[in-house]
């Protein structure tokens, strides 16, 4: 009798153990969003112990160091760059000329991380500045730009048809950072965007708000080439500055738009003093790995992934400079801890291994994440897929599921049935043409190859009406996300986390099983 009573204390245990249990995401968000951790900046102190508590959780989880020389992180060198007072930019043709205005007029960021920047150089347009093989599109038409300034437009050609720019939605090459990523490439020595609200989805107060602060950037390596200045000018600067050369925005936007269009040498020169404070950030990915079960697929892993990091103390709201970050990030992280637990509970290990990793430097550009994707701990090649968590809305048991980009590979179909196996239904990105795709740092794996998507909030929850979810959605965004508001509310209900978590469970063990690795639709921009 009492074999059997104690027989089913441990199979009560056990069964307890191997579920992902709401309430314990619930106590990793507290602790990570506490005004103790600060914030959990990067490059601050608080931000040092969010990782010491992640690594800590990983290795209770029974999860490996994965990170460098042994540890369970990977470092990640930074340097932060915030352009100074004193920065120029003006452009001329023979006597006439134009200075543009620091904030009102222009902003920017010089990436060569250096104090003191001077550059000039040639303007040329070259519309969007998108080379798409795939959609046989060319803006630049061979035209050499080396050491040229390239001012253009963010966005990509207006489309309709899903087989040009894949329609309504925006592709990467419509992303601002694609722009940069392609003047750099072309030898350029600066990159200016024309500003228009519809171009870019917002208006110049998020432009001016979001570079007029520090930026980081993954320290450059030596010889490493970057641009003097990536930056934004005002449309109203747009027109000064074109018109030195008889043209104006509407017109050269209508020019950019058409198949045909070819770079305008524009005649100006631009001539820029681009100073900058700037400082050295340590910080560190966190990672650790479950080593799989099969002797030969346990080289290859799956990867879970959320980033710790959020915007630690910064200028106070309401008396408060604790920007807690308890919706951004410290539920993802609460999910990822959860997955670890429980993975490393089970009794018989999937056949590959799975990757935990808490990425730093998101809020600063997904900087953690792209030095993973340059820096990777397991090839890319043997990742069978990222999954990603970044901020889940503990607002109720969810009815649905979003997993933007899990239709540009090859997991979907398992993704679908998951998804009925739990009673979820998958909802699609309600604005693709925002391309938020692109915002999180699954994106950084899928600009190294790695299939990726991430595992997002719900937007219809049970016992709501349709339309609560939004509603709720918009006023976090309205008066929370990114301020020191976005703090643990311990009415929260986190029943909507522990589903997403089980969804990527599911999602990740049958992957990290199946036969093949899984892979980008044919003729997807990631494939590898
Ligand atoms: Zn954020």
């Amino acid at each position: 009798m009492r074999f059997v009573a104690l027989l089913s204390v441990v199979f009560a245990l056990s069964a307890q153990d191997t579920s992902i249990s709401a309430q314990r995401i619930a106590e990793h968000t507290k602790f990570l969003a506490s005004d103790l951790l600060e914030g959990r900046g990067v490059g601050q102190r608080g931000g040092q112990i969010a990782t010491e508590y992640i690594a800590t959780q990983l290795a209770l989880a029974g999860a490996k160091p994965a990170g460098d020389n042994g540890t369970y992180y990977q470092r990640v060198p930074l340097v932060g760059v915030e352009t100074a007072e004193g920065a120029t930019l003006s452009a001329a043709v023979w006597s006439k000329g134009v200075d543009l205005k620091w904030a009102d007029e222009f902003v920017g960021v010089s990436p060569l991380e250096r104090p003191d920047v001077r550059f000039e150089g040639e303007a040329v347009f070259v519309g969007h500045g998108i080379t798409a093989p795939e959609f046989k599109w060319d803006d630049f038409k061979g035209v050499d730009v080396t050491n040229k300034v390239v001012v253009l437009f963010t966005n990509e050609p207006p489309s309709t048809d899903p087989k040009f720019f894949d329609g309504r939605a925006l592709t990467y090459y419509g992303r601002w950072t694609y722009k940069y990523e392609e003047a750099l490439r072309r030898g350029a020595r600066a990159a200016i965007i024309i500003h228009t609200t519809p171009t870019a989805s917002y208006g110049w107060d998020v432009v001016r708000n979001s570079w007029g602060r520090e930026t980081p950037f993954v320290k450059l390596a030596p010889n490493e080439k970057a641009l003097s200045f990536q930056g934004w000018i005002t449309k109203e600067a747009g027109d000064k500055l074109l018109g030195l050369a008889n043209h104006t925005v509407d017109e050269l936007l209508a020019a950019a738009d058409k198949p045909d269009f070819k770079p305008i040498n524009l005649g100006i020169q631009i001539r820029a003093h681009i100073p900058s404070k700037i400082r050295e950030l340590e910080t560190r990915n966190v990672a650790a790995i479950i080593p799989g079960s099969d002797p030969k697929l346990k080289d290859e892993a799956i990867i879970y992934s959320a980033h710790w990091d959020h915007l630690g103390v910064g200028t106070p709201v309401n008396g408060d400079a604790i920007y807690n970050g308890a919706i951004d990030n410290a539920t993802g992280c609460g999910i990822l801890l959860e997955l670890a637990r429980v993975w490393g509970s089970l009794p018989q290990k999937p056949k590959r291994s799975a990757l935990f990793l808490a990425v730093t430097a998101e809020e600063g550009g997904l900087r953690g994440s792209e030095y993973y994707g340059t820096h990777p701990l397991i090839p890319p090649a043997k990742t069978a897929i990222a999954l990603n968590f970044d901020a889940l809305y503990p607002w109720g048991k969810a009815k649905d599921v979003v997993l933007t980009g899990a239709e540009r590979t090859t997991a979907l179909p398992m993704a679908q049935q998951i998804a009925t196996r739990l009673g979820l239904t998958i909802s699609p990105d309600a604005a693709p043409e925002a391309g938020h795709y692109f915002r999180s740092d699954h994106f950084s794996f899928a600009h190294a190859g790695i299939p990726a998507f991430s595992i997002e909030h719900a937007t219809e929850f049970a016992g709501k009406p349709a339309g609560w979810g939004k509603q709720m959605y918009d006023e976090y965004n309205a008066k929370h996300y990114h301020q020191p508001s976005d703090e643990f509310q311990s009415d929260w209900d986190f029943t909507a986390l522990q589903q997403a978590a089980e969804f990527g469970f599911l999602l990740g063990m049958d992957v990290a099983n199946q036969a093949k690795l899984v892979d980008w639709r044919p003729g997807d921009q990631f494939h590898r």
